[in-house]
């Protein structure tokens, strides 16, 4: 049998990216295969890449695969792979970390600016034929505003230097990073009720892990102040969406910009459609064409690396 190299996504790398893959194996792909043909095609997969394939890599699918080595994950979230599952069968799973952070601070501070001023709503009321009174389309400067960023690893980091250039001030809540680090990279250290309750954006960037699920409850939304808004680039899961759904209709929110939802796609009866103080984009936070081009690259290099026989550069352990 030769050894595979099975794409769950049509995924267009670069000559040299794929000429390093196709030393190692035959590249094979099978665009969202259900989960039980998932584990009759592994059987001879020697790596596994996916990018937005649905699909969830679990024991059962790797104990199908004997000879898997690597799991890549083109995009910065895992998830979808049952991490511990892997590091005990002796899997590597290997992800581009970082290779967002800049696109994604990008789009963070996007919805920031679009919330403080108005700017959708501006261009919705253009395009349907009116020209509204500038008091009612009337914003706030971010100059002076307190940014809480829940997170503070790559993205988090970048969106808090951005800010920076604003004269914002920034909190940090992650307790995997020292107080000393945070304030080191520019951020003050802070406790989550403490940084809900005094910042006026709240930006989150977690990975989502049983531990951050609704992380921001209906409970922790309680503490945001009703002129505070609310920004998530991360993942819906990681916030109680029907909660702030519900603080959002009451005026219990200012308003909230959401890249990520709890299922995706949005449902089209969701009512956040309906509401003119959210801004909603469709999961694109790090869609720009260098961090697609450098976290495709990346990715398989490192699939590359753990075929060949050496440690992956960026291994996903946890
Ligand atoms: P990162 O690993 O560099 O940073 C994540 C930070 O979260 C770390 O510093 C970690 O210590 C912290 N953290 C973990 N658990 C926490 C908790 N319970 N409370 C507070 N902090 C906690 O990851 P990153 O590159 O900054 O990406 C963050 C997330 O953004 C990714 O996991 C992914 O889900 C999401 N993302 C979204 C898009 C998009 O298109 N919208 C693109 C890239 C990444």
């Amino acid at each position: 049998m030769t050894a595979k190299i099975l794409f769950l996504d049509e995924i267009e790398l670069s000559v040299q990216a794929r000429e390093h893959l196709e030393r190692m194996g035959s590249i094979a792909t099978a665009v969202n295969p259900s989960q039980v043909a998932l584990s009759s095609m592994v059987s001879d997969a020697i790596a596994l890449i996916f990018q937005l394939s649905p699909l969830h890599i679990t024991s059962w699918v790797m104990d199908a695969a004997p000879n898997l080595k690597v799991i890549g994950r083109i995009g910065i979230g895992t998830e979808q792979i049952d991490i511990s599952a892997a590091r005990a069968r002796d899997i590597a799973v290997v992800n581009a970390a970082g290779a967002q952070a800049s696109a994604v601070a990008d789009h963070a501070l996007g919805l920031m600016l679009c919330l403080a001023r108005k700017i959708v709503q501006g261009d919705t009321a253009l395009r349907s034929g009116q020209w509204p009174t500038p008091a009612s389309l009337v914003g706030h400067d971010l100059t002076q505003k307190t940014l809480g960023v829940i997170g503070f690893g790559a993205i988090g980091r970048a969106l808090a230097s951005r800010v920076r250039s604003f004269d914002m001030s920034v909190l940090a809540f992650d307790p995997y990073i020292s107080p000393e680090r945070i304030a080191a990279l520019g951020g003050a250290p802070s406790d989550l009720p403490t940084l809900l309750a005094s910042s006026d954006y709240i930006s989150i960037h977690v990975p989502l892990t049983s531990e951050t699920t609704k992380l921001i409850g209906r409970e922790e939304l309680r503490y945001v102040s009703p002129d505070a808004y609310v920004i998530n680039t991360s993942r819906g899961s990681v916030v109680d969406e029907a909660g702030l759904i519900e603080m959002l209709q009451h005026g219990e929110i200012a308003g909230a910009g959401l890249d990520v939802f709890e299922n995706e796609p949005l449902a089209s009866d969701s009512p956040l459609l309906q509401m003119n103080n959210v801004v909603l984009t469709p999961h694109i936070g790090g869609w720009t064409v260098e961090a697609q081009a450098k976290t495709r690259e990346m990715v398989a290099e490192d699939v590359a690396r753990v075929l060949g026989g050496l440690d992956p550069l960026r291994p996903v352990t946890a």
